[in-house]
């Protein structure tokens, strides 16, 4: 019987993996991977079988308890089997659901860690999730809900953070603002919006709760996207409204 990694494929770059995922892919023999993942990063499993499962908002996918049985099942098979997923597998990766199956046919896993989308969004904008005095608690947070799923009260983890990664929630950007805005939450909370971030086609862009809706259809965003939202963003966010206006002005 093999191993099955989960291995966390990074954020997009492909340069941005870990030589630990970098050694297990050189020696997969087969890769089930995700949608996000960068083709250079999936050609460094040279001699693996190599399996897309990958979802991405809309599109078809692999059912997850499909995907749980194909790597039960490639693990009798193979000594080296490696799921690949975007950014952590832990975070928002569906990783506990494939682990119980892994458990329950006593297979044996390891995880390998990556770096989370939110985190190489903050590396692109140039600014600290946390601030001394201004920022103490982060909150990696998706409003997206599962069919059947309960809807856990996504509203009040944000508005108890400092700083809030959101996942998977630029398609209903318009709607999280009204839920935010309507729960309490000031419409001048400066946003940050980060599209395909640490990749080179990546775009970041500043707005705030109030217009978050109409910033981001604007923006007709094609690649995943984070929206980032606190007083860490405030500085930017006052600037690009400032340019705007000054703009409006001179028209
Ligand atoms: N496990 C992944 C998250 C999977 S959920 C991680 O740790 O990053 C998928 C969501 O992640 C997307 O809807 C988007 O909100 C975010 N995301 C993934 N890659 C991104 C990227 N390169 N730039 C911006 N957001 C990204």
């Amino acid at each position: 019987m093999g191993t099955v990694y989960l291995v966390g494929a990074g954020p997009g770059a492909p340069d941005l993996l870990t030589l630990r995922a970098a050694k297990l892919l050189a020696q997969a023999d087969i890769v089930f991977y995700d949608a996000l993942v960068h083709p250079e990063t999936i050609a460094l499993a040279e001699h693996a079988e190599k399996i897309p499962v990958g979802k991405r908002c809309g599109k078809a996918s692999t059912a997850q308890r499909f995907i749980n049985k194909r790597l039960v099942d490639a693990a009798q098979k193979y000594q080296i089997v490696v799921r690949l997923k975007g950014g952590d597998p832990m975070l928002f990766g569906r990783a506990q659901e494939e682990i119980e199956a892994l458990e329950n046919a006593s297979i044996q896993y390891e995880i390998v860690p990556g770096i989370t989308a939110a985190l190489a969004a903050s590396a692109d904008l140039g600014i600290s999730l946390t601030r001394r005095g201004i920022s103490r608690s982060v909150t990696f947070v998706t409003p997206r809900v599962g069919p059947g799923e309960a809807e856990n009260d996504w509203v009040q983890s944000v508005i108890g953070a400092d700083t809030v990664a959101l996942y998977m929630a630029s398609g209903e950007a318009k709607e999280i603002s009204a839920r935010l805005i309507s729960a309490g939450k000031s419409e001048n909370t400066p946003v940050a919006i980060v599209e395909n971030a640490s990749l080179s086609n990546r775009r970041t862009t500043f707005s705030t709760l109030g217009n978050l809706g109409a910033d981001i259809a604007q923006l007709e965003l094609s690649g995943p996207a984070l929206i980032l939202l606190g007083e860490v963003y405030r500085q930017h966010a006052n600037q690009l409204i400032e340019e705007v206006i000054l703009e409006q002005l001179s028209a």
